[in-house]
């Protein structure tokens, strides 16, 4: 049967994929396989994860959550789910210093590609990784700590080096969040206030199909307990009093309390909840994340395209996320402003619009979520990553044969 990725519509090309239980069954499948991968939870919507190999899928790995009280951290299982973490660390009084949309994704997948939830002072989930333990393509298990030669390439690390088998995250003390939403944040607002709207709040998202009058939806996530200069208005749009879905035929019971309600904060940071399948899949997702000062620029070069790009679209969710040091991260040495698409998933239709918001964003120096489907027909992609050499020597080192090599990292490292 064919194996796909979550949204369906990639279709893995790998000969078979394996489901070791440990650590050592996973070394001797990677030492006997000229070509293979990690495969997380399947939720990159692109050929990253593919093999023409062996695919190791990281699900039945020791799915490990150890607290480390004293420095801070926890050291977890690379295939765990962050919806598992979060509620260990909850149950424990822990918390992560954010999410992404969906708790449902894998921890290693995750910081591979950079995803990133939303807030102008909150560093990607990456940036939370205090440490690696990673299965390198000579099967040894190598351990890097944050300071560590070549530490700041492998987190954001494609795969490449090989196979993350643990990972130790910055934890802080638990806090709650509450999550408010307004509705139809006018143009103007947008563009002419940006700095001012997306820094009122612990995390602010917001929401739109570009062809519509005002932006449909600001979500915002605030700390419980810090002052707000947000009242029942936000730049313009009133403060909804009724739940809603980002999409509004979607079913609002898959998301996340909302209303102001105070909460933990492992239920309230992800849009979605856990308990749920967030929708059915049937998507294709794009981002492209674009340096700060260029923002308002990238969003209205977006605008401009609407009548292109709103027939295609369920969704977009424009956010930010904080400058980070991390050579391979989609915010390295810069704040960004993520433009997000939810397309429907019709793939040629979607391929057909992209290198034109491409031709748009890939100028402004904007650079495309790594486990997102973008095209780059160009090949500027590389240009925008100055220390993309010293990545692909890491992974050289990590990876002498290249087994962890594929056509996604053939296109991209020199
Ligand atoms: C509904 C939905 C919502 C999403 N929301 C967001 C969001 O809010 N923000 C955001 O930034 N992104 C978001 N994404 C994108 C998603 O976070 C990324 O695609 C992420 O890589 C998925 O992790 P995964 O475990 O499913 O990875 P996979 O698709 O399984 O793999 C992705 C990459 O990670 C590598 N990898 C996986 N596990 C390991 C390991 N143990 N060791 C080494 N490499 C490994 C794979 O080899 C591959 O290169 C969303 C995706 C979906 C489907």
């Amino acid at each position: 049967m064919a194996e796909m990725n979550w949204a369906g519509n990639y279709e893995y090309r790998a000969g078979r994929i394996a489901r070791p239980e440990t650590v050592e069954e996973l070394r001797e499948l990677v030492v006997g396989a000229p070509a293979v991968r990690a495969l997380g939870s399947r939720h990159s919507f692109n050929d990253l994860a593919d093999t023409p190999g062996l695919l190791v899928s990281t699900a039945g790995l020791p799915g490990t959550v150890r607290i480390d009280e004293a420095s801070r951290t926890v050291t977890v299982g690379g295939g765990v789910r962050y919806g598992d973490l979060a509620r260990e660390l909850q149950e424990a009084g822990w918390a992560l210093h954010n999410l992404a949309s969906l708790p449902h994704i894998s921890v290693a997948g995750a910081i591979a590609t950079a995803t990133h939830g939303s807030g102008d002072r909150n560093g990607n989930l990456a940036t939370a990784v205090a440490g690696l333990r990673i299965l390198n393509g000579s099967g040894e298990l190598v351990d890097l700590r944050r300071g560590d030669e070549g530490f700041d390439g492998a987190v954001v690390g494609l795969g490449a080096l090989g196979v993350v088998t643990e990972v130790t995250l910055e934890i802080r003390p638990t806090f709650d969040a509450r999550q408010r939403l307004f509705g139809g944040v006018p143009w103007d607002a947008v563009l002419g206030r940006l700095d001012e709207l997306t820094s009122a709040a612990y995390s602010v998202s917001l929401f739109t199909t570009w062809d519509e009058p005002s932006v449909s939806l600001a979500w915002l996530k605030e700390l419980d307990g810090a002052e707000s200069a947000i009242e029942d208005d936000f730049f313009g749009a009133p403060a909804l009093t009724e739940a809603r879905h980002m999409i509004p035929t979607m079913d609002v019971r898959n998301t996340t309390e909302q209303l102001g309600v105070a909460g933990p904060w492992s239920e309230r940071l992800a849009h979605f909840r856990f308990e749920f399948t967030p929708s059915n899949g049937e998507e294709i997702q794009s981002e492209y994340l674009v340096p700060r000062s260029r923002a308002v620029e990238a969003i209205e070069a977006v605008r401009a395209l609407a009548p292109l790009v709103a027939p295609l679209l369920q969704i977009t969710e424009i956010r930010t996320v904080a400058a980070d040091d991390l050579w391979l991260s989609s915010s390295y040495g810069t704040d960004v402003v993520g433009l997000h698409f939810t397309w429907v998933r019709d793939q040629a239709g979607v391929e057909a619009v992209l290198p034109q918001v491409e031709a748009a964003l890939l100028p402004l120096g904007a650079r495309p979520h790594w486990g997102k489907l973008y095209l780059d027909r160009e090949g500027v992609v590389p240009s925008l990553y100055p220390r993309l050499a010293d990545f692909a020597a890491l992974a050289a080192r990590f990876d002498p044969d290249g087994r962890f090599r594929n056509p996604f990292l053939a296109r991209l490292l020199p």
